[in-house]
């Protein structure tokens, strides 16, 4: 059975904030739920635990997006289906191009989606 490689946080985003995505740049995040959605080949639990984790250094876009005040991961899903795949089948608009798709090889303009 093919393994977990997949997930999406439910990011919930309690009032608009502006915000420096590394070296993206700063954005307006509208209050609202986002979901963003990533990958990790082995150790999918250490990844999410990372996420969930309050103080860490930052190291990818949703990290510096889940350190700002009143930002929090309502709820985590897990999926064997691939990333971008699973990214396609959320309705959504793009919040900020290219974040989270550094890596992205299937032509998403981004891995995080605004709700509303
Ligand atoms: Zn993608």
């Amino acid at each position: 059975m093919p393994r977990e490689i997949s997930y999406q946080l439910l990011i919930e985003v309690s009032q608009s904030l502006s915000c420096v995505i590394g070296r993206l740049g700063e954005f307006e995040f509208p209050a609202g739920r986002y979901v963003y959605t990533g990958s990790a080949k082995h150790q999918i639990d250490a990844r999410i635990a990372h996420h969930l984790r309050q103080k860490k250094a930052l190291r990818w876009h949703i990290d510096y997006l889940l350190a700002a005040p009143g930002v929090r991961v309502v709820d985590v899903i897990r999926s064997r289906r691939s990333e971008c795949m699973l990214n396609r089948s959320v309705r959504g608009r793009i919040a900020v191009a290219g974040f989270g798709a550094s890596d992205c090889s299937a032509g998403c303009s981004a891995h995080l989606k605004y709700l509303g």
